[in-house]
């Protein structure tokens, strides 16, 4: 990809890992490997295969979902690298938000415990690379990126991804904190990122800013769809959502569900409850 930047992609692809989950080697002979990812046989072997004659010193995870930490444990194994991530699956939530905490959620690797932990500003490095971790949390509670010094390059996770927008996923996914970490990308000077999923993204902050404007027009829809009657995520994500891929209807209820846990903390809209998948929403006046 790079001077400094390889990828092996994973056969994982579904619709929401695109073509697969890209896995990257930083460095030269002494390496980072950043998202071994799904624990699959091929995909370590390929992987090992890219790392022949080359020693791991660093394992790092952007975050805790099965598509990208379950291998560190094999890769660890493998190579003796020691893991490092912000913490285990859900260490980034401040509490358990509006009582919605006994969701089940799904697709969180809950096996993983990173052997050392990082914060914003953490550095991790090598022999001609220097990468910096960058607390991104919304997509998950534990999102870090991860910069890397030498090429102005991001390592975005599925913070920001090059062929969709995130999927947002309470309890551990949070609007709030997603358009947070949005912004904050915009302030950084990043001349690319490079994704888990998809293609380089050249010129990031037009990017960006196309997915913040994206969720505040969601959210303007899912408004304008209560105050027409609309009390369900269904209904909305019926109305919402025209046309979509049925295998993305859960995820897209689960999307809505984020910006009404948001909306309900703001107080412009009312539940019967706790913001649940299947609580009654209407305007509050
Ligand atoms: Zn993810």
């Amino acid at each position: 990809m790079s001077p400094l930047i390889r990828r092996v992609i994973a056969r994982n692809a579904s619709p929401f890992t695109f073509k697969g989950t890209g896995t990257y080697i930083i460095g030269e002979r002494q390496v980072a490997v950043i998202d071994p990812g799904p624990d699959l046989a091929d995909h370590l072997a390929a992987l090992l295969a890219a790392l022949r004659g080359e020693s791991v010193t660093h394992i790092l995870i952007t975050h805790t979902h099965l598509d990208h930490s379950p291998a560190a444990a094999a890769l660890k194994r493998a190579t003796g690298a020691k893991t490092y991530g912000y913490g285990r699956h859900g260490s980034g939530r401040a509490e358990d938000r509006a009582g919605i905490g006994g969701v089940t959620e799904e697709g969180g690797d809950h096996g993983f415990v990173p052997d050392i932990e990082l914060r914003e500003g953490d550095a991790i490095e090598g022999p001609g690379w220097h990468l910096t971790a960058v607390e991104t949390p919304g997509h998950t509670s534990n999102h870090l990126c991860f910069a890397l010094d030498e090429e102005k390059t991001l390592f975005s996770g599925d913070h920001v991804m090059g062929w969709s927008t995130s999927v947002i996923t309470p309890p551990d996914g949070d609007m709030s904190a997603y358009m947070r970490s949005l912004d904050k990308l915009l302030r950084r000077e990043d001349a690319l990122y490079w994704p888990t999923h998809g293609p380089a993204i050249p010129e990031p902050k037009p990017y960006v800013r196309t997915f913040i404007a994206h969720r505040r027009e969601r959210r303007a829809e899912i408004l304008k769809r209560i105050a027409a009657g609309d009390e369900t995520i269904a209904a909305i994500v019926e109305h919402v959502y025209v046309g979509l891929d049925p295998r993305l209807k859960l995820a897209a209820g689960r999307s809505v569900l984020a910006h009404l846990i948001e909306l309900v903390e703001e107080g412009s809209v009312a539940s019967d409850g706790p913001p649940q998948s299947d609580a009654r929403y209407r305007l509050r006046r």
